[in-house]
């Protein structure tokens, strides 16, 4: 199939590009490169452009004509959102718009959209399944949640179909070692320990440890990004076949708190690394778990890779590699 991935240079978008690749799809990738990186690109094109540039979108997407389109592209960080809610909105719910006008334009019916659970807010369920009401508590959450409605809406009234899924904590990296998170402002948990750990930071600081949980700070459920890059393989598969709009959460179906993490992670590294306790983050809901019944059983998806440690010990492994990378002249 043709495939256009926007964000297709990010960390998230790279890893499903190589999937699409390795599964002999034929890729446009559109990314501005504000945080993604042409290296990261294995397979198929890269056009560097901005989703705010509508006529340069509608002339890709009219030149290329993809059977379906996968967006990435976003503005990610919880806390950044709380500070610069404009910024989301712009990127995250503007931009989207811009995109599905130029599918619309061009006839392309196929979506495949990455949301996330911070649309969920504070659930009132351990387990989250995609009925539990959507209650944002962050300008990032709301901006998917406002795209969700957005999709559901269009596809109503139109013959646009989409698959809405909903990312938990997407961690580590490509097990060959060729692409993984490469922030240069990384907030995330673990590529934070682990950048502490080699020093890029003298400590790492828990945020929170008053949180209704067993040992006070919070719990959230850590998906490998293969895995997440094999549902959106099977999403897609599923969309194509049945033509049905859906919405599957992403995750493995149990969670981590910040201090097993942090264990883990002086584990794998082998390093002692200083830790703090700090104050709570805003915008942190206490725990995030998924329950993912609906994405195996309606695309019979598989998780390879439910194992804290490898997913940590892949990602220490793509640190070390950028690390020696930036080293280099
Ligand atoms: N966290 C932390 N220290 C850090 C980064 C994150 O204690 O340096 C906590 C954060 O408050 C949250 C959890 O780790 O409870 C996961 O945060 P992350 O930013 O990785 O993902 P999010 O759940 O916000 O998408």
């Amino acid at each position: 199939m043709k495939i256009l991935v926007t964000g297709g240079a990010g960390y998230i978008g790279s890893h499903v590009v190589n999937t699409l690749g390795e599964n002999g799809h034929d890729i446009i990738v559109f990314d501005n490169l504000s945080t993604g990186h042409d290296w990261a690109v294995l397979y198929g094109k890269l056009e560097v452009g901005n989703l705010e540039d509508g006529s340069h979108l509608n002339d890709v997407i009219n030149a290329f004509r993809p059977d379906a389109v996968m967006h990435f592209a976003a503005s990610i960080q919880v806390e950044e959102s709380v500070r610069e809610p404009l910024k989301y909105y712009r990127n995250n719910v503007a931009n989207t718009l811009n995109l599905l006008d130029a599918m619309d334009h061009n006839g392309i019916r196929n979506f495949i959209y990455s949301s996330s659970a911070a649309v969920y807010g504070i659930p009132d369920k351990l387990l989250v399944d995609e009925a539990v009401p959507l209650h944002p508590i962050n300008p990032y959450g709301a901006s998917k949640a406002m795209v969700e409605t957005v999709l559901g809406d269009i596809a109503r009234a139109s013959d646009l179909r989409y698959i809405a899924l909903r990312y938990f904590n997407v961690a580590g990296a490509d097990p060959k070692t060729r692409i993984g998170q490469a922030y240069l402002d990384a907030t995330h948990l673990i590529t934070r320990a682990l950048k502490t750990a080699q020093g890029d930071f003298t400590k790492l600081s828990i945020f929170g440890t008053d949180y209704p949980t067993p040992d006070g700070t919070c719990i959230r459920d850590y998906i490998h990004v293969v895995d997440l890059a094999n549902a959106h393989l099977l999403a897609l598969d599923y969309l194509m076949e049945t033509k049905k709009s859906d919405i599957m959460n992403c995750g493995y179906g149990h969670g981590f708190s910040v201090r097993e993490v942090v264990a883990a992670a002086k584990k794998v590294t082998g390093i002692n690394f200083t830790v703090e306790e700090a104050p709570r983050r805003a915008g942190d809901p206490p725990q995030l778990v998924a329950d993912s019944t609906k994405l195996r059983s309606m695309t019979g998806w598989q998780p390879l890779y439910d194992d804290l440690e490898f997913i940590i010990r892949t990602a220490w492994e793509w640190e070390l590699k950028l690390k020696q990378r930036r080293r280099q002249p």
